[in-house]
């Protein structure tokens, strides 16, 4: 009996040695202070874990935080506390991994549980977390030595960041979570409804895809902050088994797919837009078959391995568009940058390759924030340009590039728009038409340039000589017409005599030549022309009668002579 008391003395004197002092823990993570124990093939007790450690079986861990990777075997962690004081002090445990499937946590003095918590989003009636700092376990510690040990479970990145932090700490620290995310939900939130806006005003394939791709990118930070748990599927542990992992894959299909239409891959890059959707087909089926097959493992590998191709293709999708300079793809490089950045930074730090922190633990919420604010202000730009091209293609459509004036098609749009009015409020309005004469000679005389210029010179004299609210339009080669609202046939032949003067008179001057012009002219009134088209034909028709007259005149109906400028 002696004997016994003496060796649990030892013992009891070497873990107190090797305990950690609580005051001097601060709130970092504990990892560094622990003892770690990958669980074998069978599952162990708590008595056997306990055992085992005071064989020395446990090993130092080598991280503040440390981690395990995807299908790792359950791990056991040992942490022994002192209270050097004499009074009681209380501390909350915290384990900052809400996508742990199972956590165990045993609070032992002198070799026995005083306090056990299970945990974890793995199993119905465990423990939930709260708010987005994972789990949390509220304990006094007597003074004197205390020993924590848990154990940790999941198909999922096994991670260990475990803390200990005062009341007043552990308040400070959920505010500044809850802040946090309320920020970060807020303001995705509200990307995402001025976005469904625009898509609902506008119809904008790529702002639908882009309330996809952040929508879901919100739903999936929902999920992995705990928070989905807590407010949407509670008690839901198949749902949080696979929400996460399924997130991720169709945030990151979501992110192609607003790339290809943004980006107008199909039409202008067919390769990248093909392995775009090689990816989306790819991730989304394989995610498919992994749930209805409950391969958790297999599913957590796709979803990171998934996560972190899609970061590349994306970074690579903006560096091809903009050597293919397409529109606004700076913008998208520079986001899918930052994206990428976060997103792996997350990737890596909760699966392998960089270590663990809060701040790499958010990076990925960051990146995004930052992305859709960025991919907001492309949209805006982009809607910029596309007018810009709009209104210059309406412009090239409807502009006669030689002369500056309306075409044919122009003017006739325009011109149903003047009879309509003048037909409603039944006033006058009537149609010069008018042809350079002998023009063909003009041209062989002095060359193609010169017509050119003599063309020009007309359409700007035919500007000056009329009303603002005249319609000019250059009719054919050498030909224009002229609409004239509100105005009488009279006024209209009168306007006719004045244009053709001011042609022939107008000095003209082509390589220091100058170049003689004339025209006939034909004038119509609206009275008594069932529409437009036989209005027009009624004054090209005295066109040719002034052409018949020996041109250089302007003939009309009335009976009158062509009359002679
Ligand atoms: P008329 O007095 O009977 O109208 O004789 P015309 O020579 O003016 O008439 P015609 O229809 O026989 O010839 C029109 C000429 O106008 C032929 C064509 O080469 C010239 N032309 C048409 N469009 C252009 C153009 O854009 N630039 C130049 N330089 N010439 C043009
Ligand atoms: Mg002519
Ligand atoms: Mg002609």
């Amino acid at each position: 009996m002696a004997w016994t008391f003496g060796l649990l003395l030892l013992l009891w004197s070497t873990l107190a040695r090797a305990a950690v002092p609580l005051d001097v823990l601060g709130g970092g993570p504990v990892g560094r202070h622990a003892s770690l124990l990958l669980e074998q093939a069978s599952v162990m007790s708590v008595e056997e874990a306990l055992a085992a450690q005071r064989e020395g079986r446990f090993v130092a861990a080598d991280a503040a935080v440390p981690k395990f990777g995807i299908g790792a075997a359950p791990v056991w962690l040992h942490l022994a506390l002192e209270n050097r004081n004499a009074v009681v002090q209380a501390r909350q445990l915290f384990f900052g991994a809400p996508w742990t499937d199972r956590l165990d946590v045993f609070i032992l003095r002198e070799g026995r549980v005083v306090l056990q918590v299970a945990a974890g989003d793995g199993e119905r009636g465990l423990q939930a977390p709260v708010g987005s700092v994972g789990y949390r376990i509220e304990h006094d510690f007597s003074p004197g030595v205390t020993e924590i040990l848990v154990r940790a479970a999941s198909a999922d990145p096994l991670v260990l960041p475990l803390r200990l932090l005062e009341p007043a700490e552990a308040r400070q620290m959920l505010r500044a979570h809850d802040y946090g995310y309320g920020l970060l939900y807020g303001y995705l939130l509200a990307l995402l409804v001025y976005n469904l806006m625009l898509f609902l005003g506008l119809r904008d394939r790529s702002q639908l895809d882009y309330v996809l791709y952040v929508g879901s990118f919100a739903l999936l930070s929902i999920a992995y902050s705990g928070h989905g748990q807590i407010w949407l599927w509670p008690e839901q542990p198949v749902v949080q088994r696979y929400v996460i992992l399924a997130m991720m894959v169709l945030f990151s299909c979501m992110g192609l797919r607003f790339a290809s239409s943004f980006l107008g891959l199909a039409s202008s890059l067919p390769g990248l837009y093909r392995l775009a959707r090689a990816l989306v087909f790819g991730g989304s089926s394989a995610m498919a078959l992994c749930v209805v097959f409950e391969l958790q493992a297999a599913a957590g590998v796709l979803a990171f391995v998934f996560t972190l191709a899609f970061a590349v293709a994306m970074a690579w999708i903006g560096v091809v568009s903009v050597r293919h300079d397409r529109i606004a793809a700076p913008y998208f490089l520079a986001g899918a940058l930052i994206a990428m950045a976060g997103t792996a930074t997350t990737t890596l730090a909760v699966w392998q390759g960089l270590p663990y922190s809060p701040w790499a633990l958010h990076a990925a919420e960051i990146g995004i924030a930052v992305d859709g604010t960025v991919l907001t202000l492309a949209l805006a730009y982009r809607m910029r340009r596309l007018r810009g091209e709009r209104l210059r293609a309406e412009y090239l459509a409807s502009t006669d590039p030689l002369t500056g004036l309306r075409n044919r098609r122009a003017f006739a749009v325009e011109a149903a728009q003047a009879w309509q009015t003048a037909l409603t409020r039944g006033s006058p309005l009537s149609v010069i038409v008018l042809d350079l004469d002998h023009f063909k000679v003009l041209n062989d005389r002095f060359g193609h340039a010169a017509g050119d210029a003599a063309l020009v010179a007309v359409a700007r004299t035919l500007e000056q000589g009329c009303r603002a609210a005249d319609l000019i339009a250059r009719w054919g080669g050498e030909e224009f017409v002229v609409l004239l609202p509100d105005t009488e046939l009279g006024q209209a032949r009168a306007s006719g005599l004045r244009l053709l003067e001011a042609i022939r008179t107008a000095e003209v001057v082509h390589e220091g030549r100058h170049l003689p012009l004339s025209a006939s002219v034909g004038v119509a009134e609206r009275a008594e022309h069932p529409d437009l088209e036989a209005l027009i034909r009624d004054a090209d028709r005295w066109m040719y009668e002034a052409k018949q007259a020996g041109r250089g005149c302007v003939c009309c109906d009335g009976g009158a002579k062509p009359a002679q400028a």
